[in-house]
């Protein structure tokens, strides 16, 4: 799986994260897939409701339809999902492998959002297995 991000995107995700700190941040990236490539144009914030959101992450039901809706009215859909580990790298949990079931989108994480570089990689997580997808940064 290959994930093409805008640099000004990667700067929202990473925003939000920091944001939301000490909780995890979750959201939706709305965007096409082009050739296999996920290509993301747009970022939908979405509240987290995770009982223990320091630990982690579920989406609002409402919000995350509410966001699938408004990509589709804009012709884009749901090509991947984020979340953050306020202090842990982005190698996904247990957790985010057994609550992966959405096996088409890619899976971007950001490890450690108050670092100055934070750790933000992308996943491809599909029948229990989580594999590192190549996450491309561009410039528009
Ligand atoms: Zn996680």
């Amino acid at each position: 799986m290959e994930v093409h991000v805008r640099a000004s995107d990667l700067e929202r995700i990473v925003a939000h994260a920091r944001r939301a700190l000490p909780d995890e941040a979750c959201g939706v990236l709305g965007g096409v897939f082009e050739k296999g490539v996920a290509v993301v144009r747009r970022i939908l914030p979405v509240r987290n409701t995770a009982a223990n959101p320091r630990q982690r992450f579920d989406m609002d039901a409402l919000e995350m339809v509410r966001a699938i809706f408004r990509l589709r009215q804009t012709g884009l859909e749901v090509v991947g999902l984020y979340h953050s580990h306020p202090d842990a790298s982005a190698e996904p949990s247990a957790t985010d492998i057994a609550q992966a079931t959405w096996d088409d989108v890619a899976h971007v994480i950001v490890g450690q959002p108050a670092a100055a570089t934070p750790d933000v990689r992308a996943w491809a997580i599909r029948k229990g297995q989580a594999r590192p997808a190549l996450l491309i940064v561009t410039v528009q």
